[in-house]
């Protein structure tokens, strides 16, 4: 993808009518976030406040993700943060398979432009799209896979933290695991300088 420009991302996303998510949306939630970032968070879609915002976990289980960030020092606006489906589903519904893969063009054009070298998946919707379709989330978080010299991490939805407080003890181990994934690869001291 030569001539792709975060100008003409932005532009598509705004255009596009790819499928029919798109006719109930206040706002288009394209991702936000160092645009050259070594660390992307792919959630699974924009709910009422990004929707109403136009950003992306900008609600209670985006506070809390960047409180979890904030847990192992890293700043939220040195890493990307988007979504599977750029408009929000209604009633929060989890988007179809068809719905993923229509907005699949969006995410693979920003991840070009961004060259993340790790990847954290947010909740069972990204890491099926993305890692395994059959992938049990429960299961199978912390697992780290390597794809064509990207590290991607499947966890838990920050909101399915919100729901089940139980959950959160797995999900600090992923934080730590993060944490220690980026200092491995000499991203974390280098980029974040921070321990
Ligand atoms: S969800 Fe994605 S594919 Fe569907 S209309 Fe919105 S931007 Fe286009």
């Amino acid at each position: 993808m030569p001539d792709i420009t975060w100008e003409l991302f932005e532009k598509q996303v705004e255009a596009c009518r790819l499928c029919s998510l798109c006719e109930r949306v206040h706002h288009k939630v394209p991702g936000q976030g160092d645009p050259h970032a070594p660390l992307m968070l792919i959630g699974e879609g924009p709910g009422q406040d990004e929707d109403e915002q136009g950003l992306a976990f900008v609600g209670a289980a985006g506070q809390l993700l960047t409180r979890m960030l904030s847990a192992i020092s890293l700043p939220r606006e040195r890493v990307y943060i988007c979504n599977i489906v750029k408009c929000r589903p209604p009633g929060n519904r989890v988007p179809t398979p068809e719905e993923a893969e229509a907005c699949r063009i969006h995410l693979r054009m920003q991840t070009w432009l961004v060259r993340p070298k790790v990847i954290v998946l947010l909740g069972a919707t990204a890491a099926k799209n993305l890692l395994n379709p059959e992938i049990w989330i429960t299961r199978e978080r912390g697992i780290w896979t390597e794809r064509k010299g990207v590290w991607m991490l499947p966890t838990f939805h920050p909101s399915a933290l919100l729901r089940d407080e139980t959950k959160k003890p797995a999900a600090w181990e992923d934080m730590k695991s993060l944490r220690k994934k980026l200092m491995e690869l000499g991203l974390y001291t280098d980029i974040y300088g921070q321990e």
